[in-house]
């Protein structure tokens, strides 16, 4: 039997756009983008690119287009980008990068999903010789999403941008969660334009728009963006409908992203105060988490569909571990619904 919803905490892409934002929607003011006439999305970029403190932005219809924009624009074909093994770019844009774009690409590892300047460099090659692989550019992930929603270390950033300039290496930052990183930092967003060539900052998660992403950088970087995003498919006309969403997200529904932090630690807390172990709230910094199900009687595919039969939706990632994300569309009641729910059945497993 399956219960009424309690939480669709599968992802914060499942937000859907309140009647305030398709009101905005519906009077947006529109004109053909491929001639750049459209004035909404105009608006959009410049005021994504002012927000980073670059010079120019580009509104696309997802995260994996602005990314591969971003990487393109930075790297050579036959060139390398540098990203950590579980990086969005490299699992979950189904190999876009080199596919499209012949980028090859080589991964650190970071247990713990927290940015270490270091081991990144420690694969930087100059590409000297005839038969070697060059490095172009790196990629960071902030917030890291496979690894639990964990904040870039601003020092580290900012290490790697001396470091990486340094040696002639770019660096593309993926912004998909970056506003969830500004606001429980408390940094600026300018604080993360200035440590990338490239961000993408994506309006359809945590920001509740219905579609798109924005990737800003110098002008130049963005030209070549933007031809490329024709070439892939991506030149949309009157966009500005979109746009429009973009725009009111970033005006109402920034500040309130600390909601969803909250309502995570909550969730983590009360798992872990029922079965040590199996969530950890000390490393729950923004609006994901994860539950183990190693000590547990069951695997992650089978807790998520226990989860949902008592209304709590969640993701299986791998065998072991299932993912929780908070988002604009779950209140605290649903959040403290969801937090018992998945704390009992936690409970229940790890007796069993
Ligand atoms: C969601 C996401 C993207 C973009 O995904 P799209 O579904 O293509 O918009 C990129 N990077 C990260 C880390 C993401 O979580």
């Amino acid at each position: 039997m399956t219960e009424q919803l309690l939480a669709d905490l599968r992802s914060d892409t499942l937000t859907r756009p309140s009647s305030e934002m398709r009101q905005a929607m519906a009077y947006a003011e529109v004109g053909d983008d491929v001639y750049a006439e459209d004035p909404t999305v105009n608006a959009l970029e410049a005021r994504v690119a002012e927000l980073f403190g670059h010079e120019a932005g580009l509104f696309c219809p997802s995260g994996s287009m602005t990314n591969m924009l971003g990487v393109a624009a930075l790297v050579p074909r036959g060139s390398e980008l540098l990203a950590e093994s579980r990086a969005h770019v490299l699992r979950a844009e189904v190999g876009g990068h080199a596919a499209l774009a012949g980028v090859t690409s080589r991964t650190w590892i970071s247990p713990d999903g927290t940015l270490s300047a270091d081991a990144a460099l420690a694969l930087a090659e100059p590409g000297s010789g005839y038969n070697q692989v060059a490095t172009g550019a790196i990629a960071v992930e902030n917030t890291h999403n496979f690894s639990g929603g964990r904040i870039a270390d601003l020092a580290e950033l900012r290490r790697l941008r001396t470091l990486t300039a340094e040696r002639g290496i770019r660096v593309h930052m993926d912004g998909a969660r970056v506003a969830n990183a500004v606001v429980a930092s408390g940094c600026s967003f300018a604080d993360q334009g200035a440590c990338a060539d490239t961000v993408s900052l994506c309006l359809s998660k945590g920001l509740g728009a219905p579609v798109g992403s924005v990737l800003t950088g110098d002008a130049e970087l963005i030209g070549h963006a933007r031809h490329l995003r024709k070439r892939y498919g991506g030149g949309m006309r009157q966009a500005g409908i979109l746009a429009a969403a973009g725009l009111y997200a970033l005006e109402h529904n920034v500040d309130r992203l600390a909601e969803d932090h909250a309502h995570a630690a909550l969730i983590a807390a009360r798992i872990a105060a029922a079965v040590p172990g199996t969530c950890d709230p000390g490393i729950v910094e923004t609006n994901i988490a994860f539950i183990s199900t190693e000590g547990l009687s069951v695997d992650a595919v089978e807790f998520a569909r226990l989860a949902a039969e008592r209304g709590v939706r969640i993701t299986p990632l791998g065998a072991q571990a299932c993912r929780l994300v908070t988002h604009l569309d779950v209140d605290t009641a649903a959040a403290e619904a969801a937090a018992g729910v998945l704390a009992e059945l936690a409970e229940r497993t790890a007796g069993a």
